[in-house]
């Protein structure tokens, strides 16, 4: 029988809506998809109407490769595929097309056979890219359907298959394959500035963050450490986080650890307890969007969902920064908890978010007031000097880089 080689077929949605830049959104993907393979031994990457087309070196690593590609922003779906290769034109004789559908029918054949499982029923789903093959697709899955019939002695179940095997005719070979792996969707990452994430080390900030990777941000975060220095901060559950979320990324990633003190000792005595919660989330706020500014980032971004808690109401969320200038993005901001942590779940951040954490807000007022107003919180910004805390926090922020993505 000819000789298939495996390879992985990778689908991009978005990006096909792009104009005239489509083309350096797809460099971008196709440079993030090589990224995602490292180490695995890859042949060639061709661009091939409207998909990538990854070749690889040894047919033992498809599945593997295929996790790997599966978490790259841009990736719409996926298969890891076997390809049966055509002759040139030259070979599109009528001898030529028939051998060429008995190979596709062995490699089909093969395929199911492998990975038919429990299914009750089958049927082939056929789609030719290259309109110039001379079969229509019906009558190709007919005859790939006849051969994998006889092999797996199923019947096959047009509208509600439980199992399906895919025919993808292109110009010069066809894929076959039994899975689509959904990827991520979203954009390739690097095609969309970058933003700096307000980690807090529950379960929603790490969501809101991946949120905007997956628009193709690189995405630094900022964490506020309680304690007076960073080695006293618990850092390793934040860092562990950014780890999980590096998996996601084809760079390393850059975590800020800021203290919370230099608010802390402005604000005793100064702020009543109703409002400690919304100047330091002030705090924050304002110590991100100068450390943003230094860093190049050109937004925040925050893990809030209206009513979530007391210091998310709409009237606080519109005091805490009426003088910021960056825009803050606040991804989750109708989502509920539950989609939230569904999401968390999926990303890979749940279990790591759930374990206990001294964080720096939960050591403030359980009651603060939920009608903030801008002009009483610029007040007292004034009054606790929080122009001085903002500085000398920017100036007291440390950087870790997380270089290796890590496991939940
Ligand atoms: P999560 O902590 O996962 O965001 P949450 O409901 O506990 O969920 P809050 O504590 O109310 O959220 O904080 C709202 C947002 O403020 C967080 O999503 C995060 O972006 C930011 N934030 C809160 N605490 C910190 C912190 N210690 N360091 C950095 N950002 C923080
Ligand atoms: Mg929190």
């Amino acid at each position: 029988m000819q000789v298939t080689t495996p390879v992985v077929a990778v689908h991009y949605a978005e990006i096909a809506l792009k104009g005239r830049n489509r083309h350096v959104f797809q460099r971008r993907l196709r440079n993030n998809l090589l990224t995602a393979l490292r180490g695995e031994p890859v042949e060639s990457i061709h661009h091939v109407e409207s998909r990538f087309l990854v070749r690889l070196v040894d047919p033992a690593r498809a599945d593997d490769a295929a996790r790997k590609l599966s978490r790259v922003f841009g990736v719409a779906w996926l298969s890891a595929a076997a390809s049966v290769r055509r002759g040139g034109d030259a070979d599109s004789g009528e001898r030529a097309i028939a051998a060429h559908l008995d190979n596709v029918q062995a490699i089909a054949a093969q395929l199911a056979a492998r990975d038919v499982g429990t299914a009750g029923s089958f049927r082939i789903e056929t789609r030719r890219s290259d309109r110039s093959f001379p079969l229509p697709s019906p009558e190709i899955s007919r005859l790939v359907g006849r051969a994998v019939g006889q092999t797996i002695g199923l019947p096959v179940d047009l509208s509600a298959p439980d199992f399906t095997v895919h025919v993808l005719v292109l110009h010069g070979e066809t894929l076959v394959f039994t899975q689509r792996v959904p990827g991520p969707g979203g954009l390739p990452a690097g095609s969309g500035g970058r933003v700096l994430a307000l980690l807090s080390g529950g379960i929603d900030s790490p969501v809101a963050a991946w949120l905007l990777m997956r628009r193709g941000c690189r995405c630094d975060f900022i964490h506020f450490y309680a304690g007076r220095a960073p080695d006293e901060a618990d850092a390793a559950k934040i860092e562990r986080l950014v780890s999980i979320l590096r998996g996601w990324a084809p760079t390393s990633l850059h975590l800020y650890l800021a203290p919370s003190f230099p608010y802390e000792t402005r604000a005793i005595g100064t702020i009543d307890e109703a409002h400690d919660m919304v100047l330091f989330r002030r705090y924050m706020v304002k110590v991100a969007e100068r450390h943003a500014k230094r860093t190049s980032s050109q937004a925040l971004v925050t893990g809030d969902s209206l009513g979530q808690v007391a210091s998310q109401t709409i009237y606080n969320l519109g005091a805490i920064g009426p003088d910021v200038t960056l825009p803050v993005f606040r991804p989750l901001i109708g989502m509920d908890k539950h989609e939230i942590a569904a999401r968390a779940r999926a990303i890979g951040t749940f279990e790591v978010s759930i374990e206990p954490y001294r964080d720096c807000c939960s050591i403030r007022s359980p009651h603060p007031v939920l009608r903030g107003r801008a002009r009483e919180v610029l007040e007292m910004s004034e009054r606790m000097d929080m122009a001085a805390a903002v500085e000398e926090a920017v100036h007291a922020v440390v950087r870790v880089v997380v270089a290796e993505p890590g496991a939940g």
